[in-house]
Parts: C-alpha cells; sequence; structure tokens
C-alpha cells in the first residue's frame, strides 16, 4: 500500500524536509505516529500550539460555532469579532486590532500602516518611507518579507523586491540611531529572534529602542507572533522591557492551535491610516477564527500560562546547564522558548533532532545549529524531565 509519506513525495512541492514521522493524533503534549509511537512534541508547530493538541475547551468552542456561524466575511458584521476584538485590545493594552490569518499577513498589515503613516502623518516624501529591521530577522515569508530577510536562501531567485527597508544589526543600538533618518517611518523587530535562532538582545535593548524612537518619531513595531502570548513569559515579550509598542503582530498561538489566525494591533492613531477598501482579507477575523482566538485568550488567563512558562521555563533551563556539557555552547531564550546551542564539531542540528526523535521526544532546528526547544506552554515537569533525559541519551550521558 502507498504510504501517505510516499504520496506527498509524490505530490507536494518539497519546500520542507520533514523529520522521518508520520503524525496521526495529537493530545495535549504528545503526538502519535503511524508506527504506534508516542512522541513528546516539544516544538508545539513553532509556538503555535501552546495550550497542547486538542483542547477541549478549544474544541468545544471550534465545534459549536462551526455548527452556528463559521464564515459570512468581513462584508457584513457577525457576533464574534467585537468581543474577540475587545479582549485582545485589553489584555494587550492596545487601542485597536486589525484580524488577519498568518504571522506573514500580520506583518505585511504592519508595514502597510507604517508607510501609509509615514507619508500621512509624518509628511515622509511620496515613495520615501523607510522601515528599519534586524539582521536575521525571520518575519514569513511573502515577497516584500523576503526581500528584507538577511537569510541568502529566503531571497536567492525570488527577487526583484521592493526594497524601502533598511537592515541593522540585532541588538545594537547604536546601528538604530545611525541608521534613523527623517524618512524613516518604523523600526520592525523581534524582541527575541526566534527562527533566526532563538537570540536575546541584551538586557535593556528594547527600552532603549522604544525610547530613540520615541524621540525620533519613528513607530516601533514589534513582531510577537512567536514570542507573544505567553511563550516567553509575560503576555508579550516586550513587557520584560516595560516596553508597549505602538503596533504589535500577533499569531501563532492566537489560533489555538487550531486554525490560523492573527492580527495587527496598534495605538488609534496609527490604526486610523486605514480607511474602508485600503486593506482587508476574506478570512481575516471571520467568526470561527474568532471564537477560538477569543476562547485561546480566555485559556491563558484561566490557566495562568504565563507565569507556567516563567517556571517551567526556568526548570528546562536549569535541567539543561546542569547537564554541563562542552557540547552546549550556549542554552538561549526565555520562559518556553529555549534554544540550545549545539557545537559544530560534535553535532549538526539537524542529526540531533533526528535521534532526539528515535528517544520520543520530537523537535527541530532552526538557524545557527540551535536545537528548538518550544514545548506547549501546559508541559508540566515530570514532561520536561522526560525531554531532558532524552536529549542526555543524545549525547550519551547517564542522567541522575
Ligand atoms: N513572524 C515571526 C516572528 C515568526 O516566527 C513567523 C513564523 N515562524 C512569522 C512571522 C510568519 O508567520 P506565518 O508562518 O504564520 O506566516
Amino acid at each position: 500500500m502507498t504510504t501517505s509519506f510516499e504520496l506527498e513525495q509524490r505530490f507536494c512541492a518539497h519546500n520542507y524536509d520533514p523529520l522521518p514521522v508520520t503524525l496521526i493524533r495529537g493530545e495535549g503534549i504528545w503526538l502519535y505516529d503511524v508506527r504506534g509511537r508516542r512522541l513528546l512534541d516539544m516544538m508545539s508547530a513553532y509556538s503555535a500550539v501552546s495550550f497542547g493538541h486538542s483542547h477541549p475547551r478549544l474544541l468545544a468552542a471550534l465545534t459549536e460555532q462551526a455548527g452556528r456561524l463559521a464564515l459570512v466575511s468581513r462584508a457584513f458584521d457577525h457576533d464574534r469579532l467585537g468581543p474577540f476584538a475587545a479582549r485582545l485590545c485589553t489584555m494587550t493594552r492596545m487601542d485597536k486590532m486589525l484580524p488577519m490569518n498568518t504571522g506573514a499577513e500580520a506583518v505585511e498589515t504592519a508595514i502597510k500602516a507604517a508607510r501609509k503613516w509615514g507619508y500621512q502623518v509624518k509628511s515622509i516624501a511620496p515613495g520615501r518611507a523607510k522601515i528599519i529591521v534586524c539582521e536575521n530577522n525571520f518575519h514569513g515569508r511573502t515577497t516584500t518579507i523576503v526581500g528584507f530577510s538577511s537569510h541568502a536562501q529566503y531571497r536567492a531567485g525570488f527577487d526583484p523586491f521592493d526594497g524601502g527597508f533598511i537592515r541593522i544589526p540585532f541588538g545594537d543600538i547604536e546601528a538604530l540611531r545611525a541608521a534613523i533618518t527623517p524618512e524613516v517611518a518604523a523600526f520592525l523587530v523581534e524582541p527575541l529572534q526566534g527562527e533566526g535562532g532563538i537570540v536575546t538582545p541584551p538586557a535593556g535593548y528594547l527600552a532603549q529602542a522604544a525610547r530613540l524612537c520615541r524621540a525620533q518619531n519613528v513607530l516601533l513595531l514589534a513582531d510577537e507572533v512567536q514570542t507573544g502570548l505567553g511563550r516567553t513569559g509575560e503576555l508579550l515579550a516586550c513587557w520584560h522591557d516595560d516596553v508597549q509598542p505602538d503596533g504589535l503582530m500577533l499569531g501563532k498561538a492566537l489560533g489555538g492551535g487550531l486554525l490560523p489566525v492573527s492580527a495587527f494591533l496598534a495605538r488609534a492613531d496609527l490604526m486610523a491610516v486605514f480607511t474602508p477598501g485600503d486593506h482587508g482579507s476574506t478570512f481575516g477575523g471571520n467568526a470561527l477564527a474568532c471564537r477560538v482566538g477569543e476562547t485561546a485568550l480566555e485559556l491563558l488567563e484561566s490557566e495562568g500560562l504565563c507565569a507556567r512558562a516563567t517556571r517551567i521555563g526556568q526548570y528546562l533551563y536549569d535541567k539543561l546547564a546542569a547537564l554541563n556539557t562542552p557540547e552546549f555552547i550556549e542554552i538561549r531564550g526565555r520562559g518556553l522558548m529555549r534554544g540550545i546551542v549545539l557545537d559544530p564539531q560534535a553535532w549538526d542540528a539537524r542529526a540531533f533532532c533526528e535521534a532526539l526523535l528515535d528517544k520520543g521526544v520530537l523537535t527541530n532546528s532552526t538557524h545557527g545549529n540551535v536545537v528548538r526547544l518550544s514545548p506547549p506552554l501546559i508541559i508540566d515537569a515530570q514532561a520536561i524531565d522526560r525531554a531532558v533525559t532524552a536529549i542526555a541519551e543524545v549525547l550519551g550521558r547517564v542522567v541522575n
């Protein structure tokens, strides 16, 4: 019989190189494969499955709403959008939200908002608005976004790009200061770089950047598609530095691990640049997405997942540090968004992940020879012990 994997190989574009596992079911922190194996999910779909797989409250909300009203388009109002928007804005302390679906769309929305604000409010000359971005960024895969990536493969063969971006080193406040000119509308930044290798900037960087942007009338746009919604231990990673961004992108976990749900949030005066017809999405803000998103936000609060990410994240860090191995160059990140930088002499991160899979732990690698550890936020200490034991076994260690 032809396997699903063989069918995939035959009919799908090869834009991914998945680990050799075919999953059929998920429940909480566990995934099950066609071979009957139970695997610990230490990756949670790039931080999108914060509540674990098939969370009963999310499933109940999804199925109830699906049977009532799912999609009417934004051509009409529906009864789930307002409550979702209100909860999202209140929790994130932003004035307004614009619903989209994927993270990349939220970023595209931010770029459009910033440019239009640049012309309308900051009076930048037509066609001249610039947005400052960081080296090693990851903001998605659209042509505009890959156009300002510093990762050669993301760009190669996909040009021409539309320009208007200035790239500076991440974490370097002087570089930001030097890059700001009267034509700069915004600074777009991940508070902690995810796909770039779980890279934390120097302490105080974000606060300094926020002050600088404010002083120069430059918008601070925080891409929290990955870091947001409790992943790093605060609802927004910006809040570790007491920073409230002017524009905010959320996605991934906002969909409760069930649907693509994203949003661009902003100060009222920034969001005011959008008028009917300027921007939109057929599925953005659909009733099903809003209901799931609202339930995800409720769960974040009722299950205390921010505090849990801090506590269990520290536990994970301590356990990894206790392995005390020279094969780890560094253990990085915050909360439950962690990365182990492997010594390239000893390990290739992809090979490490394959070895972990054999030990029943699922995760993947990021740039910079980094093994990503970003489990569902509902994970407990016992499961962390299991993951760390598997890591120790891969390293050939005995843990006590
Ligand atoms: N921004 C960041 C910070 C991300 O990590 C990602 C996805 N890894 C995106 C944007 C893009 O999200 P999506 O894949 O949903 O378009």
